[in-house]
């Protein structure tokens, strides 16, 4: 009856490992060998082009078609060296994953074959992408859209495919993708760090920031993975009652890992480091079934598109050893979910962090600057942090108990909240002649590793970590550019201002030391609100933060709203990260995807209850009826009734599946025909969803009273616990 489950549990239970292929070199022998860097470059092309690029890297100017046509052949040369035959604009759209073309170097010039490659192909490509998300930005009369090399982002090879990473926008110059608003931002924060560096140290010339995103996934076995039409729909499984044993041993986590799982790691981290990408850490995760892997952090954009590039090896690799890697960002019901722990950081080009505090005063000061200024920068916009981790599937974890709540708060550890208000109390000083100036601001006491210090909050949504930012409400499958770009955005915006209220000091004859250490504590005080040092999962802080004045805004169609508020636009605007039509429509597309995303779920809960939980519940029924029946006849009239309760308990769920679904389905209908996409989002969090709980508790109550021999659907105590 429920063949599917059971073949599947047949082909889990007779799997072997299987073999792996691994580089016999050492590590740094093969890193990077699929890569075309700027040090495979300088083999290929001529200086004075690779020098060209350098300077386009650096000071974002347009390559010259010259320089392009000399990469274009040296990249060429490169890549059919290494067995390339096509080669692809590498792009990210605004959906869940990357897209791209491939077109072949292979071509006839006189009726002769060649491979051909030319910096016009390298430099612009045009996609026939009006297929991808543009929020009305293309209407179809001028439904084309170009990609454009990104050239700080170096070329790779995958398969036998030279990808070109790009970005991709409009013919009328609109970003349709992740990456250029990114970019944009990522030139923002330099300028602006940089400017407030000059302070301390007239070498810093440039600053970039830094990320380093901590994956979590699940895994789960190919065959039960496809036995489970709502993970091949959706990604997560819709219904599922709770195994007797889930993560409550805590024995998964650090536990070792199963040898199917290592043999799957060791395969994928080999492929990611040919590709370039600094993967080191990996381990299991809290719940069963759940795993991460960290790469070493590097510059954000290509740490951004690292993170994709990861994901797609990963997808890949699985499939040799019949697994399935699961990204969304609450697979499971009762079990924790996934999340993308994105750790950030700014570094000058000296090689020093700017989040990392040090012994010598004068370079503490920096540090706060830069700490206090994060803060202020999340304190002000916590709103658009909010909106720039807001997903459909990360709906189903902020809050669930054992993720950040979907209120954002700072916290930075007992010891700089002792400096912080150790700075607070210092009301304005005066340095006098002789004075130990550093003393006097009360900035030597910042201790000098507060890395290995224990107080490490794992509870806050965005935690200091001893040297850097963990912005930790980011989901699994999300995209990190979109709230890098926020972030670098705000940070940069406030380090302006910030260095605006100093100047004004100093033009008033304030000393500069005592300056910054005025405007500081103003921030350190103007921002008490947004740091908490407690539990972030606990109830109080809903409570305490409610009375604080902070926002917790629980679904996504209402915290996207904050990406066109007037602050943000202002924000985006000044700094040209979005124009107003980009914003509105990125907002459009946002909603769009929530809209489809929980239609989606909400059409697979229709379907599986209807057509095979039902008609499952109703066979069941039906013996449980004949053997009520046979009791009777048999004269144990009495015995019966136990079989007869259950008959009208199974009754009684059948009848809130049918209802609820039919209730359900009604309102998709009443919902699609709202033409506004951002009420039509509302009306589905808020109308439609809803129904995904109730017959899912029915559903999971049935698979409870079924015969585990008729379920059809492989079980949580099946799909979570892999060997
Ligand atoms: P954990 O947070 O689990 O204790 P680590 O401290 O090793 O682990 O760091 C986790 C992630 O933070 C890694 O991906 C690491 O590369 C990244 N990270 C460390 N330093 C920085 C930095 N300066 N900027 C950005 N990311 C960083
Ligand atoms: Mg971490």
């Amino acid at each position: 009856m429920s063949y599917l489950r059971f073949k599947a549990l047949e082909k889990v239970s007779g799997r072997q490992r299987v073999e792996i292929d691994l580089p016999k070199a050492k590590i740094s022998e093969y890193f990077g060998t699929l890569v075309f860097s700027l040090d495979t470059m300088k083999k290929y092309v001529s200086s004075g082009a690779v020098k060209r690029v350098i300077s386009s890297i650096d000071t974002g100017e347009k390559i010259d078609a010259i320089t392009a046509d000399a990469v274009a052949a040296g990249m060429k040369a490169w890549a059919i060296e290494k067995g390339a035959i096509h080669y692809t604009h590498w792009f990210q759209p605004l959906t869940d994953s990357t897209a791209e073309k491939h077109d072949s170097f292979f071509d006839l010039e006189e009726g002769r074959a060649i491979e051909k490659f030319k910096g016009s192909a390298l430099v612009q490509q045009e996609p026939d992408a009006s297929s991808f998300p543009n929020g009305g930005i293309r209407s179809t009369f001028e439904a084309r859209g170009y990609t454009a090399w990104d050239p700080s982002s170096p070329a790779f090879i995958m398969g036998q495919t030279l990808c070109i990473p790009t970005i991709f926008v409009s013919y009328t110059s609109e970003s349709l993708d992740y990456k250029a608003p990114l970019l944009k931002s990522l030139t923002l924060i330099d300028q602006a760090a940089t400017a407030v560096c000059d302070y301390f140290d007239k070498d810093i010339t440039k600053v970039t920031a830094t990320l380093g995103p901590e994956q979590e996934y699940f895994l789960v076995d190919e065959a039960l993975y496809n036995a489970r039409p709502d993970l091949v729909m959706a990604g997560r499984t819709v219904f599922g009652h709770a195994p007797a044993r889930g993560q409550q041993l805590e024995d998964h986590y650090f536990g070792s890992i199963p040898p199917r799982v290592h043999d799957f790691m060791m395969e994928f981290e080999a492929e990611a480091l040919k590709l370039g990408i600094p993967v080191r850490t990996r381990h299991n995760e809290v719940a069963p079934g759940q795993f991460e892997v960290a790469p070493t952090f590097e510059e954000c954009n290509l740490s951004c598109d690292h993170n994709l590039l990861l994901r797609d090896i990963m997808n890949k690799v699985a499939e040799r050893h019949h697994l399935h890697v699961l990204f969304h960002e609450k697979p499971f019901s009762g079990i924790n979910g996934s999340g993308k722990h994105n750790n950030w950081s700014l570094m000058t080009n000296l090689g020093k962090n700017l989040l990392s505090p040090s012994s010598k005063p004068k370079e503490n000061l920096v540090f706060l600057t830069f700490l206090v200024n994060t803060v202020k920068a999340v304190h002000d916009y916590a709103d658009l942090l909010r909106a720039s981790i807001a997903s459909a599937g990360n709906d189903y974890r902020l809050g669930a108990n054992e993720a950040p709540p979907a209120i954002i708060s700072v916290f930075i550890g007992k010891q700089l909240t002792d400096v912080l208000e150790e700075l607070e109390k210092n009301g304005n000083i005066r340095i006098d002649k002789g004075d130990n100036m550093y003393m006097k601001l009360g900035i030597t006491k910042i201790p000098e590793l507060l890395l290995d210090n224990t107080d490490r909050n794992r509870t806050s949504p965005f935690a200091f970590t001893g040297n850097k930012f963990e912005f930790r409400a980011v989901g699994s499958e999300a995209n990190s550019a979109s709230p890098m770009t926020v972030l670098n955005t705000i940070v940069a915006d406030t380090l302006w201002q910030f260095k605006k209220e100093v100047d004004k000091q100093i033009d008033k004859g304030e000393k500069k030391e005592v300056a910054i250490v005025n405007v500081l504590r103003d921030y350190v005080i103007a921002t008490k609100k947004i740091r908490f040092e407690g539990n972030g999962y606990s109830e109080e802080w809903v409570k305490e933060a409610a009375k604080r004045g902070l926002q917790n805004v629980k679904t996504t169609p209402h915290a996207l709203d904050f990406w066109i508020s007037p602050k943000a636009k202002k924000l985006f605007l000044n700094h040209e990260i979005f124009s107003e039509r980009e914003l509105e429509a990125r907002y459009e597309i946002m909603q769009e995807n929530y809209v489809k995303k929980v239609q989606i779920d909400g059409r697979v809960i229709g379907d599986l209850a209807m057509n095979h939980i039902i008609p499952t519940a109703v066979s069941y029924q039906n013996k449980l009826i004949e053997n009520a029946k046979g009791l009777k006849d048999i004269g144990l009239d009495k015995e019966a009734k136990a079989t007869i309760e259950i008959i009208k308990e199974i009754s009684k769920h059948i009848a809130t599946i049918t209802q609820d679904v039919e209730l359900m389905t009604e309102e998709r209908k009443k919902a699609n025909a709202i033409e506004n996409a951002s009420d039509r989002a509302k009306a589905y969090g808020e109308k439609v969803k809803p129904y995904f709980d109730t017959i899912r508790y029915a559903v999971d109550k049935l698979e409870l009273i079924v015969d585990d021999a008729m379920w059809p659907l492989p079980k949580y105590r099946e799909l979570l616990f892999l060997k």
